[in-house]
């Protein structure tokens, strides 16, 4: 279930969007990543590894796992924004994202430190990527697994994340 904290980022993700004047379906993740600032490089990078921030002097790289599935690679460019907009007060390091991280980590629940910002960092991606309200207007009364996969299309994200997030939302239930 999501809890107020998620709701709390959701709303971060889609007032960032908003201020950007990028609220629009498929949300265009790379534009949000450069007026955030960041330089994006696409690299060839070990297949474990989704991509990483570096926060150097005031320069802000994100790197990307060229290798990667397009949808993957849009969901880990939003969850290093996530860490940008949310953990820029940490300063100056290096945050590497290995799969599992941007994959797995999403209960909130018991978790504390780095953990919880990559927790943090994937609801915000979750949240950046198929904002709520864009989300529920094209919400069919019921949805099947062709109007997920629909939706997944549309929205530019692999279908396992957009089951997620109609999950978070309430719209599924978990199966
Ligand atoms: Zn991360």
């Amino acid at each position: 279930m999501r809890n107020r904290y998620a709701k709390a980022i959701d709303q971060k993700a889609t007032e960032l969007l908003r201020e950007l004047d990028l609220l629009t379906v498929p949300v265009n993740v790379e534009e949000v990543a450069q007026k955030l600032g960041a330089e994006l490089v696409y690299g060839d990078l070990e297949d474990d590894m989704s991509g990483f921030l570096l926060r150097e002097k005031g320069v802000v790289t994100i790197a990307v796992n060229k290798l990667h599935h397009p949808n993957r690679q849009r969901f880990t460019i939003a969850h290093e924004c996530g860490h940008l907009h949310l953990h820029g007060e940490q300063g100056d390091r290096l945050w590497v994202d290995k799969a599992y991280s941007t994959i797995f980590y999403r209960d909130a629940s018991s978790s504390s430190g780095d953990k919880l910002a990559e927790i943090q960092a994937n609801q915000f991606a979750a949240g950046l990527l198929m904002p709520e309200a864009l989300l529920t207007e094209q919400l069919p009364p019921e949805l099947s697994d062709v109007d997920i996969f629909r939706l997944a299309l549309r929205f530019q994200v692999s279908e396992q994340a957009m089951t997620l997030r109609l999950v978070s939302l309430g719209v599924l239930t978990e199966s």
